[in-house]
């Protein structure tokens, strides 16, 4: 079985942030400060993220991202991916990760067949790494980037492109996916970032887009999976692809499979709701597996139809106060 919302999208990828807290300060993504951490207590614990993902594995969910926050930042981590891949619901378990605490962690993420990861990288420049991460791991996710490509993981790298930030950052990384057999993706920026900015001035897709083309005029559109929310291309000598996701323009949510998991257990049946219900309370109030179900069922049921139509019953005040560390990506 398949859950369906009332759009006739077939509903199958959770996405679930096991923190939010980071080691990294992207300020894209949250203030110099930081956010204000939820205290422990009000984070899902390891119970109850193994029992919501059974639930979900019962009612057809076949992929699932681990994200935060930094997930690798998680004491328990580890135990929990082990015992999702142990679930034998999820055809694929996916990680995003910042890319500096990977590195012990390679021959588990071996043993369990967890191979797809995304690695975030804004910039191959050292000081922009740091300005725009307020941190100098630069060398550490760059030299873990290299070990995850040897040892035959396939990575996809997000690149936040920030208009007047890193946009001469675009044909350097695009020029990874020549070189290695990895995709790079271009992810026009959204407004969370825990109130670190008002106004953020989008450098959109079709700006990518025009860049990448001038560079590579033979550069081609590959035919998607369903549920991408990229848009890959390739070109000619290209070992990987390259790809462009236009999140703020939310131009691909007519194929969105989606449900996430906030770190504080709010489902969101879209990134932009605001956060539609406290399945941490449900769980807390003594809920039953078939209660948490039949919620879940109604919760796809109302996804609304697109990121703009999930904006207009929300506010723009909680939006932006909103961190992405919290909520996932
Ligand atoms: N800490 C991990 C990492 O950075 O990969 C996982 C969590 S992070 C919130 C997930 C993804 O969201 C990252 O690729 C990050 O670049 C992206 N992201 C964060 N804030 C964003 C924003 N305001 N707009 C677009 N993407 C954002
Ligand atoms: Fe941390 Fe990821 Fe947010 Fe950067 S984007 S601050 S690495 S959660």
């Amino acid at each position: 079985m398949t859950l369906k919302d009332s759009f006739n999208r077939d509903i199958n990828y959770v996405r679930i942030a096991v923190t939010d807290r980071c080691n990294l300060r992207c300020f894209y993504c949250m203030p110099e400060q930081g956010i204000v951490y939820e205290p422990k207590v009000h984070l899902l614990s390891y119970e109850e993220i193994i029992r919501l993902l059974t639930i979900l594995g019962q009612l057809g969910f076949t992929k699932v991202r681990f994200t935060g926050g930094e997930p690798f930042l998680r004491n328990d981590f580890t135990q929990l991916i082990e015992k999702t891949a142990a679930l034998n619901f999820f055809e694929s378990i996916h990680i995003t990760s910042n890319g500096t605490l990977i590195q012990n962690h390679i021959p588990l993420l071996k043993k369990l067949g967890i191979t797809k990861l995304n690695l975030s990288l804004d910039t191959l420049n050292e000081e922009r790494f740091k300005k725009i991460t307020r941190r100098n791991d630069f060398s550490k996710v760059w030299e873990t980037l290299h070990l995850l490509i040897n040892e035959n993981f396939r990575i996809k790298v997000n690149t936040v492109v920030m208009s007047g930030i890193n946009t001469e950052d675009i044909l350097p990384m695009a020029e990874l996916a020549l070189k290695y057999p990895i995709n790079i993706r271009f992810i026009e920026e959204m407004p969370f970032n825990g109130g670190a900015k008002e106004n953020h001035k989008i450098f959109s897709s079709k700006e990518i887009f025009s860049i990448l083309k001038e560079q590579y005029p033979d550069l081609k559109v590959l035919s998607g999976k369903h549920g991408d929310t990229a848009t890959e291309y390739t070109a000619v000598h290209f070992k990987g692809k390259i790809g462009i996701i236009p999140a703020f323009s939310r131009t691909f949510c007519t194929t969105c499979n989606r449900l996430r998991i906030t770190a504080n257990g709010e489902i969101k049946t879209c990134l932009y709701d605001g956060g539609v219900f406290s399945m941490r309370d449900f769980l807390r109030s003594g809920a039953t597996d078939l209660e948490v179900k039949e919620k879940f069922i109604e919760l796809v049921r109302l996804k609304p139809k697109d990121g703009f139509e999930a904006e207009k019953f929300t506010t723009k005040s909680i939006i932006r106060k909103e961190s992405m560390s919290s909520i996932g990506g």
